[in-house]
């Protein structure tokens, strides 16, 4: 079951990404999320869960992915015992990799049941957040603030 279920993204090739021509050039930051997010802690054993947010400001000579591509490369490296400060970069550097987009974000709210189910106990509210940022998106933060606010958006289900 460890193997199969919990560890398969150790063992198995990330997701094939067909990536598209950007043809029409788009330009502007897409958010995409929640992404539902379930992984292990590497230090406790310990489920990890909550959800991630995707900003990418898609480059005009770059490429761009399927909406649901984000959620399997989530599902991909998320699937192995994980630290939540590796796990944001993972993703975000597999995007960038991917697609060279001019800007991106992941931001990853989680709950570490290492902490809530056992130690301090610490309430199942308590969540640990992170965020990877990367070229434009790392660099302005008129960008960061529209990025921050679309997640706070799809957080409460806002449709805008
Ligand atoms: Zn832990």
């Amino acid at each position: 079951m460890f193997v199969e279920e919990l560890l398969q993204g150790r063992y198995t090739a990330p997701p094939r990404i067909t990536e598209f021509e950007n043809v029409e050039a788009y330009d502007q930051l897409i958010v995409t999320g929640p992404v539902e997010l379930r992984s292990m802690c590497a230090h406790h054993l310990m489920p990890i869960y909550g959800s991630a947010y995707i900003g990418i400001l898609p480059s005009a000579d770059g490429k761009i992915i399927g909406l649901s591509k984000y959620d399997r490369i989530v599902n991909h490296f998320s699937s192995r015992l994980q630290i939540q400060e590796e796990l944001v970069k993972q993703i975000g550097q597999y995007i960038v990799k991917t697609t060279q987009p001019l800007g991106l974000a992941v931001r990853i709210s989680a709950v570490h049941m290492c902490k809530t189910q056992r130690g301090v106990r610490a309430s199942h509210r308590s969540r640990m957040v992170n965020s990877y940022y990367w070229g434009s998106l790392s660099s302005s933060p008129e960008l960061k603030s529209e990025f921050l606010q679309e997640c706070l958006a799809l957080d409460r289900g806002n449709l805008g």
